[in-house]
């Protein structure tokens, strides 16, 4: 009997034993292509010696000190290379253990900057019904993954919901991408107006939306739109690149693709690549002087800020990320597999959609190509993919997608950058035998 939990299946899952570049491989030897990364997590593939050697190293030198009283130099050194390849205005970093906690401290320090220069009625929060921003209480109330908050919902910060820009569902006939874009990001602005702009302190978005949805990206200028919205209220734009970042898309930060800069950003899987738990929140310069010249100092904290081993690690990766090109790979590679998945996918019956950017890709599942109706919820069928897809030894991430209501089941790639053309191959193979089994024929 195994004391662990929790357990996503009835059965015990098999237990992993080592991982090898792109392949992960049990206890009975079975080798799974982890075409997910997890959840887009393992960007660099598993037992990259320079990062496990860089862990080592740091081990050896000290695994711990608090950072009441110390700082390191892999906290300092990665804080550096973070600031110089963010884009320009982000300033600060704060170094957490992993993407929850980056969320809990992008809307604490939002919430105290406005302490900080006197408008303390600003409080409340947007967000977007298609998202997910984290597990602990505060990110919890700002997703818009219902079936996730709803258990929990008495215990919820303000917050309320705007569509997501959603061209596969939301743009309707007769209109321009640009134009639904301009429509879905004036709901900010109606809603901001709704509540009183002196109450709404952020809005809160992921640039490419992950797992409630599938690897959507925004449409051009929606994001600027979003940007010009919240200058002119006084609202912080935070934004949530926990998935999407750190090379995932082709740039180091996917909001570099829509040329828009955040107030505070939050990072967090990529960065540590799977080799040890880790994330950051980094605010701007704007943000970080208001509390350096109010109360002097941020509000919060966790035991294992700037974790010595787990910054050494992530130094590891970005040096690869930044000056190793494989942030760039992951765009070429990503171009690659869109155009795989396209040829093999594009006139299936049941896949309505293929989407994403760079090596964050999404096959929205529906039951009718025509009229884009999705599976009925009870038939679970993003169930089936996985497991199907587990048989086939390929390890992908599919969902069912809520947006108002459910719209529908997908499935999620996120391989690691390092993989190979022969690897688009093996996914494409492995995926077509998991539909073939868990979808049906026509
Ligand atoms: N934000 C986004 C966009 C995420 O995808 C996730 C994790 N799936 C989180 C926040 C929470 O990160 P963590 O699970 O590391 O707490």
């Amino acid at each position: 009997m195994s004391h662990v939990f929790p357990r996503h299946t009835k059965s015990a899952p098999p237990m992993v034993a080592r991982g090898q570049g792109v392949y992960l491989y049990d206890t009975n030897g079975k080798r799974y292509f982890d075409g997910s990364g997890g959840a887009a997590v393992s960007c660099l593939g598993h037992g990259d010696p320079d990062v496990t050697d860089a862990i080592k190293t740091q081990l050896d030198a000290v695994a711990f000190a608090h950072t009441g009283f110390f700082t390191s130099e892999p906290a300092e050194t990665l804080a550096d290379l973070l600031i110089e390849h963010a884009p320009e205005g982000l300033d600060r970093v704060y170094l957490v253990s992993g993407g929850s906690e980056a969320m809990e401290a992008a809307l604490k320090l939002a919430r105290q900057y406005f302490l900080e220069i006197g408008q303390p009625a600003r409080h409340r929060v947007i967000a977007r019904r298609q998202s997910y921003h984290g597990n602990t209480l505060g990110a919890l109330a700002t997703g818009g993954n219902m079936w996730r908050r709803e258990p929990f919902a008495p215990l919820m910060i303000e917050t309320t919901h705007i569509s997501p820009c959603y061209a596969y569902r939301g743009q309707q006939e007769g209109e321009s991408e640009w134009d639904y874009g301009q429509r879905v990001a004036n709901e900010l602005e109606a809603e901001i107006n709704r509540l009183g702009p002196e109450t709404v302190m952020a809005f809160v978005a992921e640039p490419v939306v992950g797992a409630t949805a599938g690897a959507v990206p925004p449409v051009e200028g929606y994001f600027k739109r979003i940007r010009e919205i919240c200058d002119a209220h006084g609202v912080l734009l935070i934004l949530d690149e926990v998935m999407c970042g750190m090379g995932r898309t082709g740039t180091l930060f996917a909001c570099e693709q829509d040329g828009v800069v955040p107030d505070i950003a939050a990072i967090a899987k990529g960065l540590g690549a799977g080799y040890q738990p880790i994330g950051a929140m980094l605010c701007s310069r704007d943000i970080y002087a208001a509390i350096e010249d109010g109360s002097g100092f941020f509000q919060h904290g966790h035991t294992y800020l700037g974790h010595p081993v787990a910054s050494a690690a992530a130094l590891a990766v970005l040096k690869k990320l930044t000056q190793g090109g494989l942030a760039d790979r992951a765009r070429v590679m990503g171009a690659r597999l869109q155009s795989a998945l396209e040829a093999a996918f594009g006139q299936h019956p049941h896949i309505g959609d293929i989407r994403g950017r760079g090596l964050f890709r999404g096959l929205e599942i529906v039951e009718d190509r025509e009229t884009k109706r999705p599976f009925a919820p009870e038939r679970a069928v993003h169930k089936g993919l996985k497991k199907a897809a587990f048989e086939a030894g390929l390890i992908c991430y599919p969902m069912g997608g809520t947006i108002d209501g459910r719209q529908g089941d997908h499935v999620l790639l996120a391989p690691p950058f390092i993989l190979e053309d022969t690897h688009i191959d093996e996914i494409v193979a492995k995926l077509s035998t998991a539909f073939a089994k868990a979808l049906p024929a026509s």
